[in-house]
Order: C-alpha cells, then sequence, then structure tokens
C-alpha cells in the first residue's frame, strides 16, 4: 500500500534505523542525511519516513509530504551554510533519468559551482 515501509527498500531501512546513516535533519515526516558518494562539497538526501516510489508518486499520494520534503530542503541548505553560493535540488525520475533508489528523494547540492544543463 502507498506509504507503507518496504523490506527490499534501502532507504526505509535508513528511516528504521536499520541501514545507518549520517542524519542531518529529521523532521516528523521526513529525514535528511548525506550521501554516501557525495558529488558536492554539500550532497545530503532529503527523503519522506513514508514510502513513496518517485517524487511524483509522493505529490499525487501525499502532497504536504511532498512540500515537507522540499521545505527541509532548503532548511539542509542554509543549515549547511550554502548561500552566496545556491544550491541545487534534484528529483532523479526513472531510471533512465539515473535514479537508482526508488524511494522518493531530493539530492541538495550546493558548495561549488554547479553547470547547467547537468549531465
Ligand atoms: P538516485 O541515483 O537519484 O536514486 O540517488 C540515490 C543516491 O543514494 C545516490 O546518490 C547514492 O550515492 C545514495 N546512496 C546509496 N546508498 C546510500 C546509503 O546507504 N547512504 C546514503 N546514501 C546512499
Amino acid at each position: 500500500m502507498a506509504g507503507e515501509p518496504r523490506s527490499d527498500c534501502l532507504f526505509c531501512k535508513i528511516v528504521s534505523g536499520e541501514v545507518p546513516a549520517t542524519v542531518v535533519r529529521e523532521s516528523e515526516t521526513t529525514l535528511a542525511f548525506r550521501d554516501i558518494n557525495p558529488q558536492a562539497p554539500v550532497h545530503v538526501l532529503v527523503i519522506p519516513k513514508a514510502h513513496h516510489a518517485d517524487a511524483a508518486a509522493l505529490a499525487a499520494a501525499a502532497p504536504e509530504a511532498a512540500a515537507d520534503v522540499l521545505r527541509e530542503a532548503g532548511a539542509v541548505a542554509e543549515q549547511e551554510k550554502t548561500d552566496g553560493t545556491g544550491y541545487r535540488i534534484v528529483f532523479n525520475t526513472g531510471a533512465g533519468a539515473g535514479q537508482t533508489v526508488f524511494h522518493a528523494h531530493a539530492h541538495v547540492l550546493g558548495g561549488r559551482g554547479l553547470e547547467w544543463p547537468p549531465g
């Protein structure tokens, strides 16, 4: 069922504490932790605690939680002091776009110049 934890989902295991992560923020509905393979000096993932496969599915099933993820992504950027250089919030959606973990997550990237268009 939408939102229920999945035993085969890495990020659900991080939410439950079964898999360790370096948590930088937590709210009632979200968790933010450092990406294990950072692509920038600041690279934090913000996830809904509930399981939804991607950002669109999250927004459709739980729009308030989707808004929470965006708000927390902004708070992470502020907390990590990306001000002045800017930051990027990315939702890779679908394998062809680079999504490898099918539990919705926002990448918050910053701390260096970011090129456009992305690869
Ligand atoms: P995606 O490729 O957009 O799905 O992003 C998944 C992200 O999860 C990648 O940037 C990975 O480096 C990151 N990742 C995978 N396993 C872990 C972990 O155990 N802890 C933190 N980040 C992880």
